[in-house]
């Protein structure tokens, strides 16, 4: 089955490819390049599942009839922020969605605060839109901490500053193997694994 990622992220869609490669299941990640790019989509529900529905529906409207979509909504939620910037993750420093700038900012709100208070987790939910419109939820959560300063160079986002439980490096310091092991990302499409094979 072949599962239109609606995602313009580069890196996403080499997680979920990886993901998919993963499992011996016949599951291929398209990228959106196929139906001419994703469209621009305002992320403006309030909530990850609403934001990757719409991400769903958008690119839906550019595929024949029948396709599958995968949409996906995710973000950083820290304790210190009240969840924030949680769904507003992607355009945290401002509307062009500047991962760089978004980090910068993180680290300068989130100077002082002592170790104790930097627990933070990074949530993902998958929507699955069948080729029918019926649609399948799947969220996936990666508890952790933010460092002080940035570390590693792989990955994206918030990557160098995710250090996530039970270990000490950061999302950009470990292989791509082992992030996808814990992510957020990796645990939704777990779950999306297990009902296929449920359904199967
Ligand atoms: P989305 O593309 O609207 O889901 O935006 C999610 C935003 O959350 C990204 O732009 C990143 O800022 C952040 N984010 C989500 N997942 C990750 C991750 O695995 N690592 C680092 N940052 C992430």
């Amino acid at each position: 089955m072949r599962l239109h990622l609606a995602s313009g992220n580069a890196h996403k869609a080499e997680e979920f490819a990886a993901l998919a490669a993963q499992v011996r299941l016949p599951l291929e990640i398209v990228s959106a390049r196929e139906a001419g790019g994703m469209p621009d989509v305002t992320e403006d529900t309030g909530t990850f599942t609403g934001n990757a529905r719409k991400k769903a529906q958008a690119l839906r409207t550019k595929l024949p009839a029948g396709c599958w979509v995968l949409a996906d909504d995710s973000g950083l939620c820290v304790d210190a922020l009240d969840g924030g910037p949680g769904v507003e993750s992607a355009y945290y420093a401002g509307p062009q969605g500047d991962g760089a700038a978004n980090l910068r900012k993180l680290v300068r709100t989130m100077r002082g605060i002592p170790p104790e208070r930097r627990g933070a987790h990074f949530v993902c939910v998958l929507l699955l839109l069948e080729g029918d419109g019926r649609e399948h939820v799947f969220e996936g959560r990666c508890e952790g901490r933010l460092r002080e300063e940035p570390a590693g160079g792989a990955g994206f986002g918030y990557d160098p500053l995710f250090v996530p439980a039970g270990r000490a490096q950061t999302f950009a310091e470990l292989a791509d193997a082992d992030k996808n092991e814990l992510s957020h990302r990796g645990r939704a499409w777990a779950q999306l694994v297990e009902w296929w094979r449920a359904r199967s």
